[in-house]
């Protein structure tokens, strides 16, 4: 499955000194950020920050202060932490970098959609959106920059991999839309850019922050992960045991179809990731949602309908087609028409698999799904000054 990635320790330090931080980056991709010694606070479970209270010889309640005001206030600026002694706040900023991100952009399209461009501290860039829905405010989170699976209808993967996010950069995104919003975010898809299983150790610390009910008390059940991998990497996360809802990106009912659209998919059979959703759905007593990207000609036959029916139906899968978004390095990849892709919605509900049809979303702001690029990632200058935020 495409390159390895890196594996940045979760609790590896974020950089400080631009210069050498930036030094890391262009030492080429997979490089991690620069290290200072200094853990990033929002990377931090409520045991690290006690054992780091435990070290300055401050009392486990402090901690606990700490960790509220980070997850259940969100505030990530080490001087809004008001119910600590001053003398004590300043003792911490030497030993935590506060944040890992900046806001170093902010757009909101005609719907609501928001999308988040976020500085990290090696120069690097990822993209977080928010899509409000009703009552809902869901957050899609990156877990990588860049991405190495390589969809051909997919932004992400156009220049392969940087390098995967750390916890706190993971962790971080739902912090800086719930600052932006003023509000918390109701729901979190790990969506966005990269492939979350490919970095499962830092995306399962921080889904575990965002659960604790020491902090934003998160429902599994309100966060969903989302991958193009195998029946392998699917195994490994239902033993992580995170109780979260997971979504699996198929794009072809049969393996020829399915690796002409993600080229880089191992050898792995559709059948073997059906049967490992299955697995999925049975152990954690919920339906998985199996993601189709719809594009003319390529996938949305009624042949193909019927392939696909005949894979999924009584196996507790349900399907969320998604019509293709427009993506600039494949102009020639279309949605069908309305009615070709209510057609195909509808042969596969008439087969007996549960079956909704996704409207389009943020997509003239590029927030759409798979329209999450590197564009402005890796070129200009490492640190431009942050609109928002407090790091
Ligand atoms: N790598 C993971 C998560 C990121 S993509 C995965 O593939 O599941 C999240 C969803 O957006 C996937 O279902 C993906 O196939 C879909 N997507 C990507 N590019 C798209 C595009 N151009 N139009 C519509 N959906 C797209």
């Amino acid at each position: 499955m495409g390159p390895a990635p890196t594996d940045p320790d979760a609790s590896a330090p974020a950089p400080h000194d631009r210069g050498a931080a930036r030094a890391a980056h262009d030492a080429g991709p997979g490089a991690p950020p620069a290290a200072t010694g200094r853990p990033v606070l929002t990377g931090l479970s409520l045991d690290a920050l006690r054992a780091l209270f435990a070290s300055l010889r401050e009392p486990a309640f402090r901690a606990t202060q700490v960790f509220q005001a980070v997850w259940r206030e969100g505030t990530t600026d080490l001087a809004g932490l008001s119910t600590l002694p001053k003398a004590l706040r300043a003792r911490l900023s030497e030993a935590v970098e506060p944040t890992a991100t900046t806001v170093v952009e902010a757009e909101t399209s005609e719907d609501g959609t928001t999308k988040l461009l976020l500085g990290l501290a090696d120069g690097a860039r990822v993209e977080t959106v928010m899509i409000p829905e009703g009552d809902r405010r869901t957050v899609c989170v990156s877990t990588q920059v860049g991405c190495p699976i390589r969809c051909v209808f997919c932004a992400s993967g156009v220049r392969g991999l940087l390098r995967n996010l750390s916890t706190a950069e993971i962790a971080e995104q739902v912090l800086r839309v719930r600052q932006r919003l003023g509000a918390r975010p109701s729901n979190v898809v790990v969506m966005g850019m990269g492939e979350p299983l490919l970095n499962l150790k830092h995306l399962a610390a921080a889904i575990r922050l965002w659960e604790d009910p020491a902090g934003m008390d998160f429902g599994a059940r309100r966060i969903t992960v989302s991958t193009a991998g195998t029946a392998a990497m699917v195994d490994r996360l239902a033993e992580e045991d995170l109780g979260v809802h997971l979504a699996v990106s198929l794009h072809g009912p049969d393996d020829a179809t399915r690796r002409r659209l993600i080229p880089t998919s191992p050898e792995g059979r559709v059948q073997d990731l059906v049967d490992a959703a299955a697995r999925f759905a049975r152990k954690t007593g919920r339906d998985v949602t199996v993601e189709y990207v719809l594009i003319e000609g390529e996938n949305d036959r009624p042949a193909h309908a019927d392939v696909l029916a005949r894979l999924l139906v009584g196996r507790h899968i349900h399907v969320n087609l998604i019509p293709l978004n427009p993506v600039a390095h494949r102009p020639e990849l279309h949605a069908p028409s309305n009615a070709a892709a209510h057609a195909f919605a509808r042969r596969l509900e008439d087969a007996g698999v549960p079956t909704r049809l996704r409207s389009r979303r943020g997509d003239d702001i590029h927030a759409a799904c798979g329209q999450l690029a590197l564009e402005r990632a890796v070129s200009g200058p490492a640190a431009p000054a942050p609109r928002s935020g407090d790091a």
